[in-house]
């Protein structure tokens, strides 16, 4: 089988499994939901319910599709029916923010909620909105934390993953520099200065992707945060100059599907350390399930449910 459709397995097959194994859902069952539209193509259950079943949890993980105009309904009936927490994915991480009783620090900053958290403080039930896309994309470099402090970096994309890389980037590696190569500067100016607060050392500059080579070259890491490469266009990277990446580089894709994608194979060639959107998928899921069941997500059972089940 040739490369390209080996790795054009990766489409996935999310229809229901053997029900055998399961633990049985009781009065007892806590649920934790994804809203968002389209809905259908979410991992999220997948992820979730493997790890509940590893850990004989008494949880079960639902994909809820909620249209823009039911927001506000579908956050009260969250917080109504006793939701052990959420996901909130594609279109509503932003609209959700009104709807929560606090928001966290890292998902103000990037104006976007990805999990919802049941927090009770005297007596009372309150919703904490966070975005856990920070910890999960950080979750790979911490073991290159010496090399990434202070360094130049590249960001490739200006859209709501890149507001999460950005913010994780600063905050934690404050570089000398880090460029955003986008393709809208306007989207990618309206990032920089969103995230100037955090950007005390004025790291943060504007490029179009096509004038990025110098930055690229330079950079300690650089960081894909378009969808380019994605399944079924298996063959386009966003960075087609594989000649710029080198050995001493770090470059992290965040697209998840394929695992292997096109920048990824022409990096690895080239020497540079690889990180696959996968690991950041799982670690991000973990950072949402540690806060829901107090427990810590078995991210290997996660990581072999998705391969069982979509070939990623
Ligand atoms: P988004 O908000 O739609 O942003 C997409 C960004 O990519 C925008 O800046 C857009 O530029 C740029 N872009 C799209 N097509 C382009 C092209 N042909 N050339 C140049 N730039 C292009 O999407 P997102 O939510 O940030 O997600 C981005 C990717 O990250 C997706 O593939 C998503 O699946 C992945 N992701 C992965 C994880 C994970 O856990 N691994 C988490 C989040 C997201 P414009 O501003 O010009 O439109």
């Amino acid at each position: 089988m040739d490369e390209t459709s080996d790795r054009a397995k990766a489409e996935m097959d999310l229809r229901p499994q053997s029900m055998s194994t399961l633990v049985p859902m009781t009065s007892t069952t806590r649920f934790v939901a994804v809203i968002g539209d389209p809905i259908e193509h979410s991992l999220s259950p997948v992820i979730h319910n493997a790890a509940f079943q590893a850990q004989r949890l008494d949880f079960a993980y639902v994909a809820l599709r909620v249209s823009s105009n039911e927001i506000h309904e579908a956050v009260a009936g969250l917080r109504a029916l006793g939701f052990a927490g959420a996901n909130v994915t594609a279109p509503h991480k932003q609209a959700v923010i009104p709807e929560v009783d606090r928001v966290s620090t890292q998902a103000r900053a990037i104006g976007a909620v990805n999990t919802i958290v049941p927090r009770i403080k005297d007596g009372r039930t309150y919703l904490e909105g966070d975005n856990t896309d920070v910890v999960g994309f950080l979750a790979p470099l911490l073991d290159h934390a010496h090399a990434l402090q202070g360094a130049a970096m590249t960001l490739l994309g200006s859209g709501g993953a890149a507001r999460a890389v950005a913010y994780a980037l600063l905050t934690t590696f404050k570089p000398e520099q880090l460029i955003l190569a986008v393709r809208t500067p306007e989207n990618g100016e309206r990032l920089a200065s969103d995230l100037a607060g955090f950007d005390e050392a004025s790291a943060l500059r504007v490029q179009p992707m096509a004038e990025s080579r110098s930055a690229i070259r330079s950079s300690k890491i650089v960081v894909n945060a378009t969808p380019i490469g994605t399944f079924p266009d298996v063959d386009a990277s966003p960075w087609t100059d594989a000649g710029d990446f080198g050995a001493d580089q770090i470059i992290y894709d965040l697209v998840y599907n394929p695992r292997e994608t096109r920048l990824l194979l022409d990096a690895a060639e080239r020497g540079a350390t690889t990180i696959d959107g996968l690991t950041m998928l799982i670690a991000q899921a973990a950072a949402s399930y540690v806060q829901w069941t107090g427990r810590e997500m078995p991210e290997n059972v996660a990581r072999e449910a998705l391969r069982a089940r979509t070939a990623l």
